[in-house]
């Protein structure tokens, strides 16, 4: 919605609302809430409400740390759960610094960097519908989440209420309250495992919208005395939580992906050249937590390997049996961690990327990749996905362009994260190791 400063001000005073959420997201994909009573609604209209970004993950810099939050006005939302404090109401922001510069550390202003790019190329939109998958666990008396899912009954079992279904619908509700279109919501394959699909939207909005989504879920299960997590792979031998990007590309009301003869456009089989070019690099935005690689292992409907295909479900991305304006690449490695307005700015550059150059696209694969041999796949052409959050950020180091997508500061801050949490990872003894090796050696 377009609204106005005065919109917003009569919204306020109408519904009631007694606090502002004003939300940003940090590197690491966390949703950032500063929030300030409905009497500084004046203060924030003009952009004045200030925050110390030295504590905020991938915000510090050395001299100066105060920022300033500059609402975006058409994001303007009151949350439909009330607080007995009155109602809440969000507007997500942008970070700019105290001389009025935007901050280049933020990954929304990044996004919208490559939005501006990618319309100097002559196209309008870059539509994203997004997947996201997501596991309910029940909680002990303290509201902790527990390893059990909520839904692990057995086939026989007469349960008068499924909690996970009941609190799926809840969550629909909700967001349809919110002006959330949902296209579909289903339990997924593992047990306790949901899915809620939103209709896509512009890049930047799919991004916001996703974040809300994760706050949304969350707050929702609570209620339900459930635990949602987007972990990507909380429980071994069973089925990870991945999040589809769907993603086509606009000029005006035409869908440029679109070719009535041919299964792809010659646009969007450009496109795909560049995010198969940049894959590798891609996997350390798209999947940026050492758990996102135990979910990116055979056998559990998450690729493994780089491939495209219109036939089956194994490769990176798959092209949809989808015609006119639903004609779509789907990217299938990106999982819930990602920070949505980074994942979508580098996906969106790679393409425009593969538009710019001419990169030898390989032929589509038709068998099931995860049953070749080894030696069909080098026939092929097919490579690995990286296997760890170790690789896939040697990937990125490597590759120029898709640090060039994210900017300096975004590339520094992802490294310094990504790394120490790697590090952390490779100093801790697992269970796994006592089990395997102490009474062996
Ligand atoms: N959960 C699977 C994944 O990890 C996807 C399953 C599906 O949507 N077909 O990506
Ligand atoms: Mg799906
Ligand atoms: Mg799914
Ligand atoms: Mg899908």
């Amino acid at each position: 919605h377009k609204y106005s400063a005065e919109d917003i001000k009569e919204m306020a005073t109408e519904e009631n609302v007694e606090f502002i959420c004003l939300m940003f997201t940090d590197i690491n994909g966390m949703i950032k809430n500063v929030e300030v009573p409905v009497s500084q609604i004046d203060k924030v209209l003009a952009n004045k409400i200030t925050f110390d970004g030295s504590s905020i993950d991938g915000f510090t810099r050395i001299e100066e740390s105060d920022m300033l939050l500059h609402p975006d006005l058409s994001t303007w939302l009151i949350f439909p759960w009330g607080s007995e404090h009155g109602k809440v109401a969000r507007l997500i922001c942008d970070i700019y610094e105290t001389d009025g510069t935007p901050f280049k550390g933020d990954p929304r202003y990044n996004l919208n960097r490559i939005i501006k790019k990618m319309q100097g190329m002559g196209y309008s939109n870059f539509n994203i519908g997004p997947e996201p998958e997501f596991f309910l666990f029940n909680t002990d008396e303290k509201g902790r989440p527990t390893l059990q899912l909520n839904d692990d009954g057995s086939y026989f079992d007469f349960s008068p209420v499924d909690l996970g279904e009941n609190c799926r619908r809840d969550i629909v509700m909700i967001l349809e309250k919110m002006g959330f279109e949902i296209e579909a919501s289903h339990h997924e394959v593992a047990p306790g495992q949901q899915e809620i699909d939103f209709k896509y939207e512009d890049a930047l909005s799919a991004a916001d919208s996703i974040q809300t989504f994760k706050l949304v879920v969350k707050t929702v299960a609570k209620r339900h005395g459930l635990y949602a997590t987007f972990m990507p792979k909380p429980l071994q031998g069973i089925n990870g939580s991945g999040m589809h990007i769907n993603m086509s590309l606009f000029k005006g009301d035409d869908n440029v992906f679109d070719d009535t003869d041919d299964m792809l456009s010659e646009t969007a089989k450009q496109f795909l050249s560049g995010l198969m070019t940049h894959a590798r690099a891609l996997t350390a935005v798209n999947n940026p937590t050492v758990n996102s690689y135990k979910r990116l292992v055979p056998g559990y409907e998450a690729p493994t390997y780089i491939a495209w295909s219109s036939k089956n479900r194994s490769p990176l991305i798959r092209v949809p049996a989808a015609k006119g304006k639903s004609k779509r690449l789907e990217m299938r490695s990106v999982d819930p961690t990602t920070n949505p307005y980074l994942a979508i700015a580098a996906i969106l550059d790679a393409g425009l990327d593969g538009l710019a150059s001419d990169y030898k696209l390989m032929p589509e694969v038709k068998e099931n990749i995860y049953a070749m041999t080894d030696e069909r796949r080098e026939e092929l052409g097919i490579t690995d996905l990286p296997s760890t959050l170790h690789n896939s950020l040697k990937a990125l180091r490597k590759d120029k362009y898709v640090q060039e997508s994210l900017g300096k500061q975004l590339t520094n801050s992802l490294f310094t994260a990504k790394n120490a949490e790697w590090d952390k990872y490779c100093q801790t003894v697992s269970q796994w190791e006592r089990d395997t090796y102490m009474f062996q050696y």
